[in-house]
């Protein structure tokens, strides 16, 4: 089976780097040519020569816009592929335009699979993530499963296509949720003179425990790394992808109003290269406490 795999960032390199490990035959893209580096000659020049060919093409690129971009713009990119070639697509993209997306390129004979991915970066290259697909397309998943097994190891299928994207869009927006509201419970301890790391420890035994809590709290914001490697840009697009689910779906939920506005305007605040786990910063700031009050 001929592998291309496209994006090449935080996930996407680690992820490559398993299929290549793994012994799938993979050439690799990024528009970054610095995502050289890693790969020597599976690295190709071009999205087109990656493609040339390939049976399964994976994409691992921010949004669901450029992946439609470069599968549907980039010219004689569906001639190129193998008859019938599967896409891919393990990016958090937006669930109604990855339909939209299957529809084009069903015109053209290939079947879309939609296979976004929970775990950060260390679970990448571990090959642990946690897999959430859509398709009701039975022969195109098994074509694609044991490149799969290789990356993940929980692999659910949530329906059919878009649904793993919808998955995907209403998990993060819970962890952004819970985030911000750990974020809060610390600053609020903290101004009432505890220790952030003890008051995480009694949380972490306690009913406020949570997924982030038990992770990038203790490892990222209490001891003020900031670098998990998940761009806080993209956390605000998931949580806006899920807005927009909920839009689609006619529902009020005043909760997930309330998280897109706060990511939104922390990532407005703190810049495109800031990590989520600097959501924390942006609480504090909002509240007046800046870096050097701590010491
Ligand atoms: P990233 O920003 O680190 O990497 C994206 C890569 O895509 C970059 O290397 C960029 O150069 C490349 N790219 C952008 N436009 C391109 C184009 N037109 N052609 C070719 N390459 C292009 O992002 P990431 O953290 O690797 O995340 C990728 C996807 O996975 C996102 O949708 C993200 O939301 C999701 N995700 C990330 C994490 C995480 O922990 N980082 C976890 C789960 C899911």
């Amino acid at each position: 089976m001929k592998v291309a795999f496209i994006g090449l960032g935080n996930m996407g390199a680690p992820m490559a780097e398993r299929l290549l490990s793994g012994g799938f035959e993979t050439r690799v893209f990024d528009s970054n040519p610095a995502a050289s580096e890693r790969f020597g000659a599976a690295y190709a020049p071009t999205v087109l020569e990656a493609a040339t060919g390939a049976d399964v093409v994976v994409t691992m690129l921010p949004d669901g816009h450029i992946v439609r971009k470069v599968l549907l713009e980039t010219e004689g990119l569906l001639s190129a592929v193998a008859p019938g070639a599967v896409f891919l697509d393990m990016s958090s993209s937006g669930a109604s335009g990855t339909v939209e997306l299957g529809r084009a390129l069903a015109a053209h004979g290939h079947p879309l699979v939609d296979a976004p991915v929970s775990g950060g970066v260390p679970m990448a290259s571990a090959g642990t993530l946690a897999l959430m697909v859509g398709t009701d397309d039975d022969a195109a998943f098994a074509r694609v499963e044991p490149l799969l097994l290789r990356l993940g190891v929980k692999i659910a299928r949530m329906g059919g296509l878009g649904s793993g994207h919808a998955t995907k869009a209403i998990n993060n927006a819970i962890a952004a949720a819970t985030l911000a509201v750990t974020a809060e419970g610390l600053v609020m301890g903290e101004r009432f003179g505890i220790d952030p790391a003890t008051l995480l420890e009694v949380i972490n035994a306690s009913t406020g425990r949570s997924g982030v809590s038990e992770s990038v709290f203790k490892t990222q914001i209490v001891s003020r790394r900031f670098a998990q490697g998940f761009a806080l840009a993209l956390m605000a697009k998931d949580v806006g992808l899920a807005d927009g689910l909920r839009d689609g779906l006619g529902l009020d939920l005043p909760v997930l109003a309330a998280t897109k506005r706060n990511w939104d305007a922390a990532r407005d605040a703190l810049g495109a290269g800031a990590d989520f786990t600097s959501y924390f910063i942006h609480v504090e700031r909002s509240n007046g406490i800046k870096e050097g009050d701590r010491q």
